[in-house]
């Protein structure tokens, strides 16, 4: 392994991910670092991507980002969670909430007491204890002084690239236009040396960060890391996005609802709406996905609707030798849970966690290697959850997500839930038990029996349980005011 100090750092690619790179490593190891962007104004960026997690702020804290100015430089709503309609049969609507559902003892999650509850029909629906569920419902929002709601944001993707240039640059990154035309390797050892672009210009680097989306240009196209491909689990590999008017006041969760062959997300600006089919043209025409989207947006139409073409699958490392890849370029599993920026800040704070200021040694890429990918992984088996528990079996698509052969490790996590009503957080893994849950009872998934700590308490007092968290959530969500209320008065956005 080479061991020259790292000293210039050269970001290949302008989209999110590249200029969420350059922001945080220039303003957290800049003064240590030559970064350098290079991007092509003739390709642009994939344009799409703006719907976010809750973890986002962790990063937007660590890079002391004002919410308020953030959220009005980038057209920026609250997002409470993900409303899935028609998923496990046509008719079917839940929501996956970014909050906590009731209250968990030490042995039992809160879903042991809900399905009791249940047994005994002395519960409301499972959502109800949440929330951040009944707010999203009810389309309202604030920040509280105590019992905050979870919250993570939808955000206009080209303005939130332009809001990370911006801080980029005062913490020093330089910015060059131009098309790479050649990745240059180094002749003993295969590291990257430089990148020539069609002017002419040579870019030289210690480390390559590697954001050209889609194409890959050092990752696999210099350096031929391999890719797995996961279509036979995660099928879908065209979407079309299309902007629109928005007509209604902006609520706070995307929606994402299921078609024949696919499903619709529709993520609301402060000032437009984010649309979008995602299908497998296997089973449906490009056209015919974009009949069903135009026939089915909630406004008029702003921009020409655009067709996207992807593989769901993962670069086999996304560290190989100096060059990390970050974003699409290392890899895509699914737009459905907002999972793809989430995984470029881990990717970005892993490198900065493991930085290799003194050289790059094999032991800091196998474990930045080993833990992306059991990241990665149990992202992908909660995606294919979505997909597998559909009990829809009207069209041809549907029936094959229904009956596709599902990785061991989500196959064990479905009979557990199914049989004891446990769900285990594996790890660092990202998505909770409450999401599990959440999703898995939301598409029909009942378990068939519940914790026997539950029977310690009377009905009565289960009775008693269930109605203090019901009150003490209805009492929460009261004091909100409605969701287009606050942002008026929070971050209207600039222009609007
Ligand atoms: C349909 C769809 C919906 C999505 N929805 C979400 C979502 O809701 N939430 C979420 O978190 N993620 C979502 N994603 C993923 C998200 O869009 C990406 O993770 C995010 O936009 C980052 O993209 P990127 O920066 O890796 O690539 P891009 O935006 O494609 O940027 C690539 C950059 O590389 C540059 N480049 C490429 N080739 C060259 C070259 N030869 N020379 C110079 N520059 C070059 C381009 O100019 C561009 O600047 C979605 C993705 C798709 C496909």
């Amino acid at each position: 392994m080479k061991k020259n100090a790292v000293k210039r750092v050269v970001i290949a690619g302008g989209g999110t991910a590249g200029w969420m790179a350059a922001a945080s490593l220039a303003k957290l190891l800049g003064k240590t670092l030559d970064i350098t962007l290079v991007e092509s104004d003739q390709i642009g960026t994939v344009g799409v991507g703006e719907a976010t997690i809750p973890t986002l702020l962790t990063l937007h804290r660590l890079l002391h980002i004002n919410e308020q100015e953030f959220m009005a430089a980038t057209n920026a709503t609250f997002k409470l969670g993900i409303g899935f309609e028609n998923w496990g049969l046509k008719g079917d609507n839940y929501i996956h909430s970014f909050g906590y559902t009731g209250k968990d003892c030490w042995a039992a999650g809160f879903q042991h007491f809900w399905l009791k509850g249940k047994a005994r029909g002395i519960v409301s629906e499972f959502g109800d204890y949440c929330p951040e569920l009944i707010a999203a419902k009810q389309s309202k929002f604030a920040h509280l002084s105590k019992n905050t709601l979870n919250y993570a944001y939808h955000l206009d993707a080209s303005l939130y690239a332009k809001f990370l240039q911006n801080m980029a640059f005062e913490h020093g990154a330089k910015r060059i236009e131009g098309k790479i035309a050649s990745v240059n390797l180094c002749d003993d050892s295969g590291f990257i040396h430089s990148l020539s672009l069609e002017d002419g210009s040579v870019i030289e680097g210690d480390l390559f960060i590697d954001c050209t989306g889609f194409r890959a240009l050092l990752i696999e196209g210099a350096l031929h890391t391999g890719f797995d491909d996961w279509s036979h689990w995660l099928p879908a590999n065209s979407a079309i996005a299309v902007q629109t008017t928005l007509e209604n006041e902006p609520r706070p969760y995307t929606r994402s609802i299921a078609h024949d062959a696919g499903w619709q997300w529709q993520i609301p600006l402060q000032t437009r709406m984010g649309n979008g089919i995602v299908y497998c043209d296997k089973f449906i025409s490009d056209e015919q996905a974009k009949e069903t989207l135009m026939a089915n947006l909630p406004g008029k139409p702003l921009i020409e609707p655009r067709v996207i073409k992807f593989t769901t699958g993962q670069r086999r490392k996304h560290w190989n030798k100096n060059c990390i890849a970050v974003g699409l370029s290392s890899g895509f599993i699914e737009p459905l849970e907002s999972t793809s920026i989430h995984l470029i800040q881990r990717s970005i704070v892993r490198l900065m966690q493991m930085f290799p200021q003194q050289g790059i040694e094999q032991s800091d890429v196998d474990e930045f290697n080993s833990q992306t990918q059991e990241e990665v992984d149990n992202i992908r088996d909660f995606i294919i959850l979505h997909y597998h528990l559909t009990e829809r079996t009207d069209s041809a698509f549907w029936r094959h997500c229904k009956n596709l052969e599902i990785p061991a490790s989500l196959q064990h996590r479905i009979d557990l839930f199914r049989e004891t009503g446990r769900v285990f957080k594996a790890g660092n893994e990202l998505f909770g038990e409450n999401s599990w849950t959440q999703v898995m009872m939301g598409q029909r998934l009942m378990p068939t029996s519940y914790h026997p700590i539950v029977d310690v308490m009377s009905d009565e007092e289960l009775d008693t349980f269930l109605t203090q968290i019901k009150h003490q959530v209805d009492r929460t969500v009261a004091q909100l005011p409605s969701h287009k209320t606050f942002l008026d008065h929070y971050c209207k956005t600039i222009g609007s």
